[in-house]
């Protein structure tokens, strides 16, 4: 079955509106491939979203960069899955590495925003991925696994979901996996689904890498037959944005 190539540009917690409208003119002007060929979302901090969406060539996506977990209420500083769907925010980003390492975010919180985000309507890209010290010990598979379990165990449909592998060793590293490595854990992760989900799952679902990816690396990466896009840090602020969409081609 023939997956649609998936770019994803996370912004992370950069940019003024001066920088925002400076990137978000360059991907509107910039030739890339067609809508048909790759989807592309970009994920601005929070406070950027309205700007962004408004600004945003009819053929991009926004997407949040988190969600709170359930219902909005007394919940100071967080930010609602309601609150995106009133904005028309049709994407949310779930389990990033930093807010998993940084902020606490376990396996089975993330499990319990992902069902909630579906739940609602939201589309998710749900990021899983190891540390070095996991990597090196040979738990990879395990690790990535385990996190898929946790979302796995709280939703039933995965028609809008996007899984994104990224390495946390890799993430602003500058080190990216090489194209064997995402191939290999990218391969090991359908077949977890294939056995634990369904063949039809594990062969529709769009699995993106993520670290360290940028205009010089993506082509070889996306070269690999389980590698259908990326997730894309500090190369989505740049130029290179679009070289990268446009390895979907
Ligand atoms: P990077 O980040 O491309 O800057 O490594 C990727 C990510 O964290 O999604």
């Amino acid at each position: 079955m023939a997956r649609k190539f998936f770019v994803g540009g996370n912004w992370k917690c950069n940019g003024t509106s001066e920088e925002v409208k400076k990137i978000v003119s360059t991907l509107n002007g910039g030739q890339v491939a067609s809508a048909d060929v790759v989807d592309v979302v970009v994920s601005p901090p929070f406070v950027f979203l309205p700007l962004v969406k408004s600004l945003l060539h009819s053929d991009f996506h926004v997407a949040a960069q988190n969600c709170w977990v359930k219902k909005g209420g007394a919940y100071t500083g967080e930010i609602s899955a309601e609150m995106l769907l009133n904005l028309n925010i049709p994407w949310v980003i779930l389990g990033h590495s930093e807010r998993r390492l940084l902020l606490g975010e376990s396996n089975e919180f993330v499990g319990d925003k992902v069902a909630y985000a579906l739940s609602k309507g939201l589309k998710v890209i749900a990021c899983v991925g190891e540390t070095l010290e996991q990597r090196e010990s040979g738990a990879t598979v395990e690790v990535v696994a385990a996190q898929t379990k946790a979302i796995a165990e709280r939703i039933s449909d995965w028609t809008n979901v996007v899984l994104a592998y990224e390495p946390v060793w890799a993430i602003g590293t500058g080190k990216v996996a090489t194209p064997a490595q995402a191939q290999e854990v990218h391969c090991e992760l359908r077949k977890w689904l294939q056995i634990n989900v369904s063949v039809e799952v594990a062969e529709s679902i769009r699995i993106i890498y993520g670290g360290s990816v940028n205009g010089a690396n993506c082509k070889e990466l996306a070269a690999q037959p389980d590698v259908d896009g990326f997730l894309v840090g500090g190369a989505s602020l740049k130029p290179e944005f679009v070289d990268i969409i446009n390895s979907a081609t």
